[in-house]
């Protein structure tokens, strides 16, 4: 599958004709649209909706600053729009929008020109503990290895309620957080500057299609629901976390900020690339069980930079490392009766592999900041300081072509003043 747009049919660019990912932009106008990303530009799909070459419902739902319109017309309409827009932007389709300049103009857009933005509006964030060698690492770390994985683990894909308030899109930087910590060897908590700051590497589900109060869902069901992937990157203040999180999980140490990828990759996109979760230790109970593979062979990496310096890649993972998958997650998150809405946030929580240098986060890649991390230009890491930039990334490796996630960058800024 080729493209009249030349540079997305280079095999390493990250958004092929086979990609098509949706997200919102702006440019000079100021003007938040919707607009799919393809090679090195944006389609404006508010332009091409406002001159009938695309059309989903009787209304537009394109030119708005979220996508959260369009991701409930539901899977017929997606899967149609996909067509139309393959059918329109690849060659030898048609030609409404190739062969018309005055339109290309208006509707193509240089992606270093136009400014992302959040690509929904968060109804809900969730985020989940999925990877059983991210549980065991953080479990030995803060409870030592006979009590790593709580019992609960390999029968309940544990997750918390986190908020929609502080995602934010890629390239929003964010202040360190304040909160109360106690250090190991003081008998009561301090107050101050987060000073364990980590990254966490994951993929986000976004929720198309809402429910119904009190209706459960098979996994299979629950998978129908999710319009598409992210890149997730779920900032930890840990010595905030280590105080706070028994008994009802984290608190202040997630909420400060959740740093989204500005591009919206969708299920369809990512169908070529389907694994299966790894063979079960303790059979699941029947609403959990997958009627086939529902996760997807994606490699990830994460990226430190120092204010000022260049970046150094401090762990290579994939995506199929977890052991629940999004749909199973879902499924579970529904079968009490929770109601599960258009822009709900699903997090897939930390994904890291098990050999060293594939590990999600900071606290296991320094082992609990034990063992510092060489970065380049001879600079050391045990947590994150203030001014470095952490960026994730992912792609998924098809025969001559990517389908990628764009980068999911922050920058941490210093702490604001403590309140006396
Ligand atoms: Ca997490």
């Amino acid at each position: 599958m080729k493209s009249w747009i030349q540079s997305a049919n280079a095999p390493d660019c990250e958004f092929s004709p086979r990609n098509l990912p949706y997200g919102v932009f702006s440019d000079d106008d100021h003007r938040p649209r919707c607009g799919v990303a393809i090679g090195d530009m944006v389609v404006d799909l508010a332009r091409l909706e406002a001159a009938g070459v695309v059309k989903c419902t009787d209304r537009p739902v394109f030119d708005a600053p979220a996508l959260n319109a369009f991701m409930a017309l539901g899977r017929t309409e997606w899967a149609r729009t996909r067509a139309r827009l393959i059918d329109l932007l690849t060659d030898g389709g048609d030609a409404a929008l190739s062969s018309n300049a005055a339109l290309r103009r208006e509707a193509l857009r240089p992606m270093n020109s136009v400014r992302t933005h959040m690509p929904i509006e968060v109804a809900g964030y969730t985020d989940f503990y999925a990877s059983k060698n991210h549980a065991v690492n953080v479990g030995t770390l803060f409870r030592g290895p006979e009590n790593a994985l709580p019992p609960n683990w390999l029968s309940i894909p544990i997750g918390y309620n986190g908020r929609a308030s502080t995602v934010v899109v890629s390239g929003t930087p964010f202040r360190r957080p304040l909160g109360q910590m106690k250090p190991a060897d003081a008998d009561l908590p301090i107050f101050g500057p987060c000073r364990r700051l980590d990254f966490e590497l994951e993929m986000g589900a976004i929720i198309g299609t809402s429910t119904e109060m009190g209706t459960h869902l098979s996994v299979a069901q629950a998978e129908e629901l999710v319009f598409g992937y992210v890149l997730l990157n779920d900032w930890s203040a840990r010595d905030i976390q280590a105080w706070e999180y028994q008994p009802l999980g984290p608190f202040q140490a997630k909420v400060f900020a959740t740093t989204i990828s500005p591009w919206i990759v969708t299920q369809a996109a990512l169908d070529p690339f389907r694994v299966s979760t790894p063979p079960r230790e303790r059979p699941l109970l029947p609403y959990l069980h997958e009627n086939g593979p529902m996760l997807y062979d994606i490699d990830l990496e994460v990226a430190l930079a120092p204010a000022g310096g260049g970046e150094t890649i401090v762990s290579r993972t994939n995506y199929r490392e977890m052991y629940y998958s999004s749909a199973q997650q879902i499924a579970h998150h529904a079968i009490g009766g929770c109601r599960m809405e258009t822009g709900d946030l699903i997090g897939s929580g930390t994904i890291s592999g098990s050999v060293a240098g594939s590990q999600g986060s900071l606290l296991e890649l320094t082992k609990g900041g034990r063992s510092p991390i060489d970065l380049a230009g001879g600079v050391q890491r045990s947590f994150i300081e203030d001014g470095d930039t952490i960026t994730l990334r992912g792609r998924a490796k098809g025969d001559g072509y990517l389908v990628g996630f764009g980068a999911c960058m922050g920058t941490v800024l210093p702490a604001p003043e403590s309140p006396r």
